[in-house]
Formats: structure tokens, C-alpha cells, sequence
């Protein structure tokens, strides 16, 4: 039989409803498969981050009672959103010689087990940031569906009121004459040709524009600042952008008068380099904007022009890079090339606190780029060796059968020492000590027999997987590497003399 699972956290209106889900799932078939009998086991209303799931339980039974040969998803976030539990489930589908198929994440289980994992680690990437969103937008959705302002900083250029929304007390922008000067300037410079944040930044001082605020005009500020949809008077034009980047747009067409500015939620302030526009959402807001729409979407343009150039150079060196934090100062380290007398390059690490702030004493040995990438290679394929190994999680069914299996291994031994008891105890003849021996000896395969099926339930092969993962790591690209240690790897620490110290995810 084929199992089709399909799971739904929450209603949203955006997000793939059932049916759909099942619908890619049938696609992904095999045409000869599409005369196979299959059945679906849909959860609706349960979340990813653990395997309590009615029907998935009920998938796992089936498959530990050899009912299913192959399971099929719309997405590997469907089966699981945590990397330990969906290597334990792997382990299990590959103990039961179940195939595994995801519609959109194009794999398939005939490639080997180790290869897949590290498929999988580099899907779980892409969408680790993505869940950590999610969780939160569950929570939110319904108060910034309505516009609702939802705390955190304020935003330059507007001071905060109270104001009632639906019957709820919340906040609302109000404007700030003289800061919305500096936007209003801002703007206006950075849409000229031939101006990049830097120059805006001189310009702003030369007007003795100071933020008002007390802080510092610093590029990556302008540069937030300039993207941020709350100074936009917007309109259709502003609501085509967005959507043609598959943004959320939560109100019609109508709000989106000319007048209203946007609110961009979910935006991940830390990382402005790959902006996840899927996972964000657009809401009307209450105030009005003060920059044109075309004036806010030809910087959009400059902005992206300006940051394809930036990035080309940027931070490739090492799959380390981002991964790196100082311990002194806070600040990442940036790889650094140094061009030796005999010719040769050599990259190595310095927090951004020495080599571009002179706040921070630094690093104070001289940290190779090699030598500290070899070194956390060996504590990834440590960790790679564990994960595959890792035994799969334990479903109710597979304990009790377990149990139960141990109990007859315990009769069958009770009844072996009653046996040897009684062959030391009693008189014997040659008859009956033949008829003891035959039944010591059927006894004994029993056991065997019993103990190799506990053994199977315990420890699905997973040496071997083990040993593949590792070698997976050793072939990886650059890309790969990169991926898996953006899943495994929150951060490494580094000592003032150099010593790292590793903070796993898991
Ligand atoms: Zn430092």
C-alpha cells in the first residue's frame, strides 16, 4: 500500500490546504503506481515540532507491520520539522524497506542513505529560519492582520499614540515633523544616480542632519531605513512589488489608496542580505506614508543593484563564515586574506571589533583559515556519525512489541534452566537424555531466533548509515558543507587565544 501524508498546522490563507498537499502527493506517483491501492493519513491542526500526531502514530503502526511500502509527502517540513526526529523516522522507513518521496524537494530513497541525509540537512537550511517565523506568525497572525502595531522599536520618523483598533487598545504611528525631514531627504539623495549608501551618509552630515535619536547614521541603517515600507504612500504599484515577491498581502486592493503606508512583518533584521519575502506579510497600516510610491520603489531598484555588486565579494571564502563569533567583543569574524612574502594567499579569521572598529583586542594568535576549518570538520563528522546513529524515536507500538518479545526470551530461558536442572537432578536414560538434548537444542534456537528480532526492533542498521554520512561529508562542495553547518552548527565561540568552541542546534 502507499501512504499518502498530508498535515496542516493552523488555517492560514495562504498556506497549502489539504487537498492540495494530497494532490501533489498522487502527481509524484509513478504512472504504474497509479493503479496501487493507497490511503492518506491527514493531521489537521498539528504542529511539526513533535511527532504526537494521530495519524502519523497510526502511519508508523502501519508501517511496523510491513503494511506500507512507500510514503509519500508534499514537503519533508510535512513528516517532521525537527532534524532529530526525521532521522529516526528515516531509520525506521529504511528498516521496514519503506520508499520515501517529497513532491517538491526532489529526491528519492534509491539513492544511498547517507547521500539523502545530507540532502535532507541542506533542506533543513532553507527552511530552519523559516519555522522559527512560522511559530511566531501563528501567534500573531490575527492581531497584525488587522494593522495592528506589535511592538518592538519604534520606527524612525514617528513617535508612538494610543488609538483603538476593533475594539483593542494598541498603538499607532504618528508623525515626527523633523525626523520625516531626514527620510524625506534620505529618499530624494539615494534616488540619484550615481549615489551609494556611503555618499548619502556624507550628504546627511554635511546637512547636519544627525539622527535625533542619539545613534549614528551607519550604512546598514540607511540602508533599513530605505527599505522599510512604513514611509511609502502606497498604492497598486507598491502592491504589485510585494506581491511579485511573494509576499503575504493581507487587505485588498482598495487599502492600498495612495495615501496609507505598509507594514512589513517578519522581516529578519539580522540577515538583509537574502530577504525570505515568503515568509513576510504585508498589512495596511493606519498611518499615512510621506515618501511617493515611485520615489520608494526606485530606491528598491538602486538597492538591488547596489547590493548585487556588494555580494559578489562578500563572505564566500569560507563555509565558516557567519558561524564565527568573538568572545571579546561579540562581533563575527570576517575571513581576511594575507598575501605571504613567497606569493602565496593565506585567509585567516579576525572579529570585526580588530580588523574594522579597533574596539576589540582580537583574536591574538593568527587563525588560519585551514587549520580551524579542518578542525571543526572533524567535530561535524563526530556529530554526522552521531545523528546517523541516532536511534529512531521510540512510537508505543514498537516498545510494547519489544517488551513482549523479551518475555518470551525470559520463558524460553526459564524453561532452558528448568530443563538443565532437571537433566542434573534426575536419572537418565539414553532415550530421554536424547529427548532432553533435541529439546535443549530447540529451546536454544528459540531464543536466538527471539533475541534477533529484538535486536532488529533496536537497531535499525545504523552503522553502516553512520559510516555513510561521514564519507558524504568528506566529498561535500562548498555549498553543501556550508548548508549543513548552518542546520548543525549555531555558533562557534572563539577564546581570545584562539580556541573555539562549538554550539551545536541539536
Ligand atoms: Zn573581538
Amino acid at each position: 500500500m502507499i501512504a499518502l501524508y498530508a498535515r496542516q498546522s493552523v488555517e492560514r490563507e495562504n498556506s497549502v490546504s489539504i487537498e492540495t498537499q494530497l494532490q501533489y502527493c498522487r502527481a509524484a506517483l509513478r504512472p504504474p503506481e497509479h493503479a496501487q491501492p493507497t490511503e492518506t493519513y491527514i493531521d489537521e491542526g498539528c504542529s511539526g515540532g513533535n511527532i504526537n500526531r494521530p495519524a502519523f502514530q497510526k502511519l508508523m503502526r502501519d508501517i511496523e507491520n510491513g503494511r506500507v511500502r512507500k510514503v509519500v509527502v508534499y514537503k519533508l517540513d510535512r513528516i517532521s520539522r525537527s532534524l532529530v526526529d526525521f532521522v529516526g523516522i528515516l531509520q525506521t522507513f529504511k528498516a521496514h524497506s519503506v520508499e520515501f518521496i517529497s513532491s517538491q524537494e526532489a529526491f528519492d530513497t534509491s539513492s544511498v542513505y547517507g547521500d539523502l541525509i545530507l540532502k535532507i540537512l541542506i533542506v533543513f537550511a532553507e527552511f530552519e529560519r523559516t519555522s522559527i517565523i512560522g511559530r511566531v506568525r501563528d501567534a500573531y497572525d490575527k492581531r497584525t492582520d488587522l494593522g495592528i502595531y506589535m511592538g518592538g522599536r519604534r520606527q524612525y520618523g514617528f513617535h508612538l499614540e494610543d488609538t483603538l483598533v476593533g475594539g483593542l487598545k494598541t498603538k499607532k504611528y504618528a508623525p515626527n515633523p523633523e525626523e520625516l525631514a531626514h527620510i524625506r531627504f534620505l529618499f530624494e539623495q539615494y534616488a540619484c544616480e550615481n549615489t551609494t549608501l556611503r555618499s548619502v551618509q556624507t550628504a546627511l552630515l554635511a546637512q547636519n542632519m544627525r539622527p535625533l535619536d542619539g545613534a549614528d547614521w551607519t550604512t546598514a541603517k540607511l540602508s533599513a531605513l530605505l527599505r522599510n515600507p512604513v514611509y511609502v504612500r502606497a498604492d497598486s504599484a507598491v502592491y504589485d512589488y510585494f506581491a511579485q515577491k511573494h509576499v503575504r498581502i493581507v487587505g485588498d486592493l482598495p487599502s492600498f489608496d495612495g495615501q496609507h503606508a505598509v507594514l512589513l512583518y517578519g522581516r529578519t533584521t539580522h540577515d538583509d542580505t537574502l530577504p525570505d519575502w515568503s515568509d513576510m506579510k504585508l498589512v495596511p497600516a493606519q498611518h499615512e506614508g510621506v515618501i511617493p510610491s515611485d520615489l520608494w520603489l526606485a530606491c528598491q531598484r538602486r538597492l538591488a543593484r547596489n547590493r548585487q555588486v556588494g555580494s559578489s565579494l562578500s563572505n564566500q571564502t569560507s563555509w565558516l563564515a557567519g558561524k564565527l563569533v568573538c568572545t571579546q567583543c561579540g562581533h563575527a569574524l570576517t575571513t581576511i586574506k594575507s598575501r605571504r612574502a613567497d606569493g602565496t594567499v593565506r585567509r585567516y579569521f579576525q572579529c570585526i571589533g580588530r580588523s574594522h572598529k579597533k574596539t576589540c583586542p582580537g583574536i591574538s594568535c593568527t587563525l588560519y583559515a585551514d587549520d580551524l576549518e579542518d578542525l571543526i570538520s572533524d567535530c561535524m563528522l563526530q556529530k554526522l556519525g552521531q545523528l546517523g546513529t541516532a536511534p529512531p524515536p521510540k512510537t508505543d507500538t514498537q516498545a510494547s512489541a519489544r517488551n513482549e518479545l523479551t518475555l518470551r526470551i525470559r520463558a524460553v530461558e526459564q524453561r532452558q534452566s528448568k530443563l538443565s536442572q532437571s537433566l542434573l537432578d534426575g536419572e537418565w536414560n539414553a532415550s530421554l537424555l536424547r529427548l532432553a538434548n533435541e529439546q535443549a537444542f530447540e529451546l536454544e534456537r528459540e531464543r536466538e531466533a527471539l533475541a534477533h528480532k529484538l535486536s532488529a526492533l533496536t537497531q535499525p542498521e545504523s552503522t553502516a548509515a553512520g559510516l555513510n554520512l561521514a564519507d558524504c561529508w568528506r566529498a561535500a562542495s562548498f555549498a553543501q558543507k556550508k548548508a549543513a553547518a548552518a542546520v548543525l552548527l549555531r555558533c562557534v565561540l572563539l577564546s581570545p587565544d584562539g580556541a573555539p568552541e562549538l554550539v551545536w542546534t541539536l
